[in-house]
């Protein structure tokens, strides 16, 4: 049973590549999928690109061309939740598309054809991610990747913790305190408590849905999507997110 491991960015999925054993980088659709072993288990590590769409193809390309039985997201997110630090850890329980809107055909955010919102992740897979980024932020090292940014995170007294709850997904990189504000009030006056923002899981979560695949997504927060959020983002990608990514997924392919 091979095990697909989605990131969005190239720097997100760096330092798993390390970490293949027998790797063979194989090209298709346009893009780069790395097949080979990660503690021992078979793996097809993949780039999904920026976006839903992108994110789409690859899934769709990761059922018919490589037979993956599940999918694993990581990368990274905007924190909207109250008390989503940068640093913290999401994972994802489920998933909603913040910007679907065919009203007045259909209630604002369902997905037409699927008469739902939100699409589930898988309970068991997401337990195992939970677990392994639990033990990673509580280990040194864990307290070393945030410490690598040298004052570029926020000084806040509290370690960084795990969540668990709804991520939105939609084509926008969410960057003004005004909007996330706005974002994250009208999804939660209409019973959707959003933690966090990013730009692919939930195209992903409705291609396993369709292909009746397991799918499950942990995410580090690098920004609050505010006006701050795009000179937060790409230190914070290169130095704390690949980190975190390298040690929970290698955590979770070990308990898999
Ligand atoms: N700097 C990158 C672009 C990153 S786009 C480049 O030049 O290539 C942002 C990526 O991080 C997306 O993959 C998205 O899923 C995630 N993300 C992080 N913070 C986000 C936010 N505030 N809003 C939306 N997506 C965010």
């Amino acid at each position: 049973m091979t095990t697909a491991i989605l990131s969005a960015l190239p720097e997100e999925q760096s330092s798993l590549v390390q970490h293949l054993s027998h790797p063979q980088r194989l090209m298709h659709a346009g893009r780069a999928f790395w097949r080979g072993e990660l503690q021992g288990r078979p793996v097809v590590l993949a780039l999904s690109g920026i976006g839903k769409v992108a994110a789409a193809t690859t899934a769709t390309a990761l059922v018919e061309r490589f037979g993956v039985a599940r999918m694993v997201f990581t990368g990274v997110a905007g924190g909207v939740g109250e008390g989503v630090q940068v640093g913290d850890v999401v994972v994802a329980s489920e998933y909603l598309q913040h910007d679907m809107d065919a009203s007045p055909l259909f209630p604002r955010w369902e997905v037409p054809g699927y008469a739902r919102s939100r699409f589930a992740c898988d309970a068991a897979l997401s337990a195992l991610l939970s677990g392994a980024a639990r033990a990673y932020l509580a280990s040194a090292e864990g307290q070393l990747g945030l410490n690598s940014m040298g004052g570029q995170v926020p000084a806040t007294s509290a370690a960084p913790r795990v969540h668990e709850g709804l991520v939105a997904s939609g084509d926008r990189f969410v960057c003004a305190a005004s909007e996330a504000l706005h974002l994250r009030g009208t999804l939660q006056a209409a019973g959707h408590d959003v933690l966090a923002v990013e730009m692919e899981g939930a195209a992903v979560a409705q291609v396993c849905q369709d292909y009746g695949r397991p799918f499950a997504a942990v995410r580090t927060i690098s920004d609050r999507a505010d006006d701050t959020a795009h000179v937060d983002f790409p230190a914070f990608v290169r130095t704390v997110a690949t980190r975190y990514a390298e040690h929970i997924l290698l955590g979770f392919m070990q308990k898999l």
